[in-house]
This record gives structure tokens, sequence and C-alpha cells, in this order.
């Protein structure tokens, strides 16, 4: 499949790779926004949000929940961090399997851009 993200999992290209289990994947992301850039990835390939299916509960779960557990092992998850899923064009998405940016060490203003 042309999938940026399936070669990664498959290491047919590399990645610094951060976190791996069964169902996800975690690396640093090429062109950082914050001193910590993240994306969380799940193994499966789904394009975007929208083709999440009520099947795929759990993972989106893992997914949130490995987000908070890679912001507390890299040390900013009480002073806060950032979160995020693009979908589709203007939601900014450009890598079409879904992911979650997840991002710290400086401070984020609201609402984004
Ligand atoms: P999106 O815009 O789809 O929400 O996020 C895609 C992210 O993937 C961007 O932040 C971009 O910097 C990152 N990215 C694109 N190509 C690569 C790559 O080859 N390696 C890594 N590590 N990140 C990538
Ligand atoms: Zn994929």
């Amino acid at each position: 499949m042309d999938c940026l993200f399936c070669k990664i999992i498959n290491r047919e290209i590399p990645a610094d790779i951060v976190y791996e289990d069964e169902h996800m994947l975690a690396f640093n992301d090429i062109n950082p926004q914050a001193p910590t850039h993240m994306l969380i990835i799940p193994k499966r390939h789904i394009a975007t949000l929208n083709d999440l299916e009520e099947a795929d509960l759990a993972l989106v779960g893992r997914l949130q929940y490995t987000a908070a557990k890679l912001a507390k092992e890299a040390g900013f998850a009480e002073e806060g961090y950032r979160v995020v899923m693009n979908c589709n064009e203007k939601g900014g998405q450009t890598v079409y399997h879904i992911h979650m940016h997840l991002m710290g060490g400086r401070r984020f203003t609201w609402p984004a851009g």
C-alpha cells in the first residue's frame, strides 16, 4: 500500500521511533512544531477520522491513552500539552493514515490557527 506511515510501521522508511506495542507506533515528527512533537498511529491502516467504525472505539481509546502515557514519560504531562488530529484537506491533514500529534515543552494558544 502506498502509505507513508504504513511504510514507517513496516520499517521500509526510517523514523525515530519512540514507542511501539501490538497496536500502536509513536515516532518523532520530521518537522516538529514544539520541543517535543510525536505522532502516534495505529498499526492498522485507517485513512481519516471519518473512516472509523464502532469496532474501532477501543483503538481510539488506546491512541489517546498512549498520548497521555508518552506525555508523562516525556515529563510535561503536569504542566500541560496539546494533542491534535487533523481530518481531510481543510482540517490540515496531509498524511492519510490517522495520527495523533502529541506536542509539549512550550505554551500553546487557543483557538489554534
Ligand atoms: P498532518 O498534517 O497529516 O496532520 O500531519 C502529518 C505530519 O507528518 C506532519 O506534521 C509532518 O511533519 C509529518 N511527516 C510527514 N512526512 C514525514 C516523515 O517522512 N517522517 C516523519 N517522522 N514525519 C513526517
Ligand atoms: Zn497507512
